[in-house]
């Protein structure tokens, strides 16, 4: 906790070409020198817009989970699955390990992450100097699984491919669909916006005294 921090020594880095600038004087309209960036010593109100669409994220969790992904029509009649439902018709009729990546991928993987998006937030608004390295470490896990997250899209969209080469069945995407990915994209724009440097910052000022 010894080591001078980039701010401290009046350093700023640029989040679009991660150039270190120098920038003269403390001004509200400070740009990279190379790239004309907009440069700030934190991102901007960061607790606040993260918080903004975590929320956002976790209300449309709820009609994700509970109205229908899919619809499926035959002659046999209409159908349509919540992703729950289509989890347990997967499982009950054999293809298992396409169940447990519906799950996870669907169920768990967002949940999981939204509870740690406010963990972060709320430890971070609370200056807490309880475990920064593993809060770093979670941070980094919920940046890296975002990537992944769309991987339940790839599975419904070859469930969709094979359901459609049975004749006379029609299966369409679900008001839950529309709510599932709003949710996946509204959570990696709550990571986005959350500054991770929040975490350390209040063990530096405790030191500092
Ligand atoms: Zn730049």
């Amino acid at each position: 906790m010894t080591a001078l921090t980039a701010a401290e020594a009046g350093l700023l880095l640029c989040h679009t070409c991660h150039q270190l600038n120098r920038p003269s004087g403390a001004g509200h309209d400070l740009v990279c020198a190379r790239c004309g960036a907009s440069l700030h010593v934190r991102k901007p109100d960061s607790i606040a817009r993260s918080w903004a669409f975590l929320i956002a994220a976790s209300i449309l969790y709820i009609p994700a989970n509970v109205l229908p992904v899919m619809e499926t029509g035959s002659l046999f009649g209409a159908q349509s699955d919540t992703i729950m439902s289509g989890v347990v018709y997967l499982w009950t009729s054999g293809s298992w390990p396409l169940a447990a990546i519906i799950f996870i991928a669907s169920i768990m993987v967002p949940g999981s992450k939204l509870f740690a998006m406010l963990f972060l937030l709320v430890s971070a608004q609370r200056r807490s100097t309880w475990r920064p390295l593993e809060r770093t470490r979670l941070y980094r896990v919920v940046e890296l699984v975002g990537r992944w997250s769309m991987v339940d899209i790839y599975v419904a969209a070859i469930l969709t491919a094979l359901v459609q080469f049975k004749a006379l069945a029609t299966i369409r995407a679900g008001p839950g669909a529309i709510a599932f990915g709003a949710v996946v994209v509204l959570t990696l724009f709550a990571a986005e916006c959350f500054d991770p440097r929040l975490i350390w910052d209040p063990l530096r000022r405790r030191t500092d005294g």
